[in-house]
């Protein structure tokens, strides 16, 4: 879809972390990561939320974050991992393409807001290793 920036990452117009991909999704780091290894999922045909990708799509989203949540397992060790998918821009949606958010989590890290936290740029040489690492590992 023209001026979706989740789109352009999946025609490769915009660059991105691929961290795993196959025919329907993929899987990239986030550029304002919360935690290292914070990583999206996309289907990479587009839909804007809940209530329009197809059941198909969906399917393939959720079963690449089990496969994902392994990887992170093994490359980051975290305590858990946030699974966070917001549908509308009164939830702060930013990004109308569908995406399901995986954020690895240490038990002492501060409490996390569900809808809303500040947009930090992460350090790209981290992001890029993490994003090695956590592939290595898929
Ligand atoms: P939200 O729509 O609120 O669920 O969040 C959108 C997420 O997309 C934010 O965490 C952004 O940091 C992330 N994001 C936006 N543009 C890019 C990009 N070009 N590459 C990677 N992540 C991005
Ligand atoms: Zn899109």
């Amino acid at each position: 879809m023209e001026d979706c920036i989740f789109c352009k990452i999946v025609d490769g117009e915009i660059p991105c972390f691929t961290i795993y991909e196959d025919e329907r999704v993929l899987a990239f780091a986030d550029i304002n990561p919360i935690n290292t290894g914070h990583t999206l999922i996309i289907p990479k045909s587009h839909a804007e939320n809940i209530w329009e990708i197809g059941e198909d799509d969906l399917t393939a989203v959720h079963r690449a974050s089990r496969r994902l949540a392994g990887a992170m397992q093994r490359a980051l060790q975290p305590d858990g991992i946030a699974m966070l998918q917001l549908n509308g821009r009164a939830v702060n949606q930013l990004v109308m393409h569908y995406h399901l958010h995986l954020i690895p989590r240490k038990a002492d890290d501060p409490a996390l807001s569900m809808t809303e936290w500040e947009l930090v740029p992460g350090d790209m040489k981290v992001i890029e290793e993490t994003a090695r690492n956590i592939a290595d590992a898929c």
